[in-house]
């Protein structure tokens, strides 16, 4: 008889081939992220099993798990033989004052007893040791769950505690943050990560015009976010002459659609120089100006990566909800200043056309602004 932490993860079966290099690289996952603790980690059929930690660090140990990607659900278990008279002699020992349910499930089609037979007896033991116990399969305030599983292994827990679920980070190749200040990006990250990207950042700023504390609250987002995004490399660029030029040289109308072209170029010249294969933003259909379908089409005509928008179809209170769970909102909402909030326009262009982009761009000169501005470039590695 052993505790142990059973762990379940989600999708992965989905993937054939690739099903073995998933698993692996979730069991890596899963060693980096609990690497200040003490404990066993082993794969059996469908299961990743912690065993042999310390029971004082086994809530923290939990904590940590939940924000492994590809991992649905936690449990704290106990283990035993597969037998029946230890699986018995466990639950004969379980209190209950209350309504119970057993619930079964027996992989190892080699033991005795079906699953419904086993429940059965199970439930049986319970009523002969608890005199207040009851059975109510629909709403119990118990539930016992058994796993027979295979190496004679059965597992015995209560409740299980989601995960976040998602694809082990990594398994998808990685990409480049935008990262600003405010509450979207971040909340971009963290859902991109989950679907399996490593992530890297790139955060604008236009000292002075914006603070050096803007600049430390994207150092702290992105500490936040390296949760559940491991190690992230952070690359700061200034964007202060980019700014000053399209001020002095273009119609201020389209001053943030001719902005958000050069962020795009820039972080695809990072996405070249990092190998990393895709660009993501926090941008949100109809937000603002610059997030209409033209503005997001005359953004986009400039690089040729894949930009990912996964908030595209998400209300600000949806956003808000995700960036309170993953615990970015509060830095978020701290008030400094945005380089895009620097020279702002009154009326920015709805429909921008690329056409007139291209036009307002003649009097730029963008490759030269573009290298200028990663010539500025800081690089700081964020860790867990
Ligand atoms: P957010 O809450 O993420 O700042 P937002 O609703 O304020 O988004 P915008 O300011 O229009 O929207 O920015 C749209 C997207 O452009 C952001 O989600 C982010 O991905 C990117 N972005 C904006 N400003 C910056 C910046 N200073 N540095 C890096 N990326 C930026
Ligand atoms: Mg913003």
């Amino acid at each position: 008889m052993k505790k142990v932490l059973l762990l379940k993860f989600g999708e992965l079966f989905l993937k054939g081939k690739n099903k073995r290099e998933f698993e692996k690289l979730l069991m890596e996952n899963i060693k980096r992220k609990l690497s200040s603790f003490s404990f066993n980690l082993e794969q059996v059929v469908g299961r990743i099993i912690i065993s042999d930690y310390d029971e004082m660090e086994e809530n923290l140990i939990v904590k940590n798990i939940t924000t492994v990607f590809g991992l649905v659900g936690v449990s704290k278990a106990t283990m035993v033989n597969s037998t029946l008279e230890e699986i018995c002699d466990f639950v004969s020992n379980i209190k209950i004052d209350g309504t119970f349910r057993v619930n079964v499930k027996r992989a190892d089609k080699k033991f005795p007893l079906t699953s419904v037979e086993l429940e059965r007896k199970l439930g049986e033991v319970i009523l002969n040791k608890n005199k207040n116990a009851k059975v109510d399969l629909h709403n119990p305030e118990y539930n016992i769950n058994v796993e027979v599983r295979f190496n004679n292994e059965t597992f015995i827990y209560y409740e299980t505690i989601k995960c976040d679920g998602g694809l082990p980070l990594g398994s998808g190749g990685k990409a480049l943050l935008l990262l600003s200040g405010g509450i979207d990006s971040p909340v971009a990250g963290y859902l991109m990560a989950k679907r399996g990207l490593k992530i890297e950042a790139v955060h604008f700023h236009s000292y002075p015009y914006t603070s050096e504390q803007a600049k430390e609250k994207v150092i702290t987002l992105a500490k936040e976010l390296s949760l559940y995004c491991d190690e992230i490399k952070l690359h700061i660029v200034s964007f202060t002459k980019i700014q000053e030029q399209i001020h002095m040289n273009c119609d201020s109308e389209y001053m943030i659609t001719i902005m958000r072209r050069i962020m795009m170029r820039i972080a695809e010249k990072l996405c070249e120089q990092n190998e990393l294969g895709a660009i993501i933003t926090g941008e949100s259909l109809g937000q603002v100006a610059s997030q209409t379908m033209q503005s997001i089409n005359v953004t986009n005509s400039v690089v040729s990566l894949p930009v990912f928008r996964p908030l595209i179809a998400f209300d600000k209170e949806d956003i808000v909800e995700i960036a309170k769970k993953i615990g970015t909102f509060e830095t978020s909402i701290l008030p400094y200043e945005d380089c895009c909030t620097v020279f702002l326009p009154k009326y920015p262009v709805i429909k921008p056309t690329i056409k007139k982009a291209e036009y307002q761009e003649k009097f730029l000169q963008i490759d030269e602004l573009v290298r200028e501005a990663l010539n500025t470039k800081e690089e700081i590695i964020i860790k867990r």
